[in-house]
């Protein structure tokens, strides 16, 4: 059954069962069903391009992505607080003739429409339903943000190998916490297990809401990054006898560290605790496994079972390597980044270095410049190419200051050139996410340079 049937069926077996508890209001699965219904012919007909869908946690955002999937035009998930360079170059990129937003939106050469807005839409457009069902941007070494289209065929093995996992899968009408933002493909595996398991989804609005709505809402099943968890467990209430209803947390996104885990699992001793692994480009997550107790004593978790992943997982030279129904089948605009094909099958070379040990995946760190800092994906090289397209500017680092287990603490930047600090940092705050922004910029006469010639970054670490 597709992702689409699944959402149906229990939309037809249970109208009346909440889907979405969020932006103030609660959402049942026939009035998601009816509302994206009616969203969708209106939006086949206006547009062929893809549609973006900018908010919070809204209960409009949900349907127009449900309305997107019915009819055949790929979703462009957009967080409200994308800075306005940075929507303007996604938008560019992508293509995208139509915004959805309940507030206003400057975006030159596409047209904002408000929710309640969508039915009145001109008719216009007459094409055939897209293979495309959504596309997320991700961070690019280039300093452009880069797309990355999931097909329908991504999304529905991503669900199938979801709804399957063993613990999760166990799960009956349950309770789920939503906590990262739809623009990020995390996301997919809250929204997608929710709606396709006939659970009910609760939004948190931001990371500090996520204890008080496990508690209060007696959440079953939350789907964070190891960092929210480490920001959870400061909360003395997120223990078994506060959150009784607690038995599910799956994790993905980096590393989960022994020291989180141990907590986690000492705090909630029955707990099913979920390391999943999987870039944006393999839809979401491709393999899991459950961390018990005995796998603390190692100095690294295992991110998978090989053997029950939704793609084949292999590690090649060290680095992972994915092929199968939920990889990607390029970037926008064609940029090659690690995608390949095979005989007409997908792959992915994910820049991961790893090892397969007893049919469980480890993940031991990158090979190039991409960093997890506070759980978002980051291209140093971004921030690097963005910088130098700020005035004055002549040379510059970026550098990730990391504490001894290797994660990532902080993101440095130096600057050579006619330009303050100060100017380099507002300069980048309109173009690039707030987690993007450098905790430090400094100005440098010179950038310190190794025997070769080039930029010393290992000495720019460690200062
Ligand atoms: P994203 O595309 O934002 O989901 O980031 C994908 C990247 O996050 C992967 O290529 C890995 O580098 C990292 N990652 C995801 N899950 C894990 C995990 N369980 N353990 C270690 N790293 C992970």
């Amino acid at each position: 059954m597709t992702t689409l049937d699944l959402i149906r069926r229990r939309a037809e077996e249970d109208p009346g069962r909440e889907a979405y508890v969020g932006g103030g209001a609660r959402v049942t699965y026939g009035e998601l069903w009816r509302d994206a219904r009616e969203y969708a012919e209106s939006i086949a007909a206006y547009t062929a391009a893809p549609v973006a869908i900018l908010g919070a946690k809204q209960p409009y955002m949900i349907k127009t992505m449900l309305a997107c999937l019915i009819a055949g035009r790929p979703y462009l998930p957009l967080d409200a607080l994308t800075p306005a360079g940075r929507l303007a170059k996604i938008l560019k990129a992508s293509g995208a003739e139509l915004i959805v937003s309940d507030s206003p939106v400057a975006a030159p050469g596409a047209a904002v429409c408000r929710p309640q807005e969508i039915a009145g839409l001109p008719r216009r457009a007459d094409a055939a339903p897209s293979e495309t069902a959504y596309v997320i941007f991700t961070s690019g070494s280039t300093g452009e943000p880069k797309g990355v289209p999931i097909s329908r065929a991504n999304l529905d093995g991503f669900t199938r190998w979801i709804g399957a996992l063993p613990p999760l899968a166990e799960l009956d009408g349950a309770r789920v916490l939503n906590c990262a933002s739809f623009s990020f493909d995390l996301s997919v595996a809250d929204l997608y297990f929710s709606l396709c398991g006939g659970h009910t989804l609760f939004a948190a609005p931001s990371a500090n809401d996520a204890v008080p709505l496990i508690r209060d809402e007696r959440i079953n099943a939350a789907v964070m990054t190891p960092t929210h968890a480490r920001l959870c467990l400061l909360d003395p209430d997120f223990t078994a006898d506060a959150c009784p209803g607690f038995k599910c947390f799956y994790l993905c996104g980096e590393q989960l560290e022994v020291k989180t885990a141990a907590m986690l699992l000492r705090r909630f001793p029955a707990l099913s605790l979920i390391n999943a692994y999987g870039p944006t480009e393999a839809t979401s997550a491709v393999c899991a496994s459950v961390i018990r107790k005995e796998d603390l004593a190692g100095g690294l978790l295992p991110c998978g079972e090989v053997g029950s992943a939704a793609c084949s997982v292999a590690v090649e030279d060290g680095e992972i390597v994915l092929r199968g129904d939920s990889v990607f089948g390029g970037y926008l605009g064609g940029e090659d980044g690690g995608h390949f094909t095979e005989g007409g099958v997908n792959g992915l070379r994910t820049g991961d270095l790893g090892s397969v040990e007893n049919g469980k995946l480890y993940c031991r760190g990158r090979r190039d410049r991409q960093v997890k800092y506070k759980g978002y994906r980051i291209e140093l090289d971004e921030i690097e190419n963005c910088l130098l397209g700020v005035r004055g500017v002549s040379r510059c680092a970026v550098v990730a200051k990391r504490d001894p287990s290797g994660t990532v603490k902080q993101i440095r930047a130096f600057v050579c050139g006619d330009v303050t600090a100060d100017g380099a940092r507002r300069a980048l705050e309109g173009i690039l996410p707030p987690y993007m922004i450098p905790r430090t910029v400094t100005v440098l006469d010179e950038l310190p340079q190794s025997g070769n010639g080039k930029t010393d970054r290992k000495k720019l670490e460690e200062l």
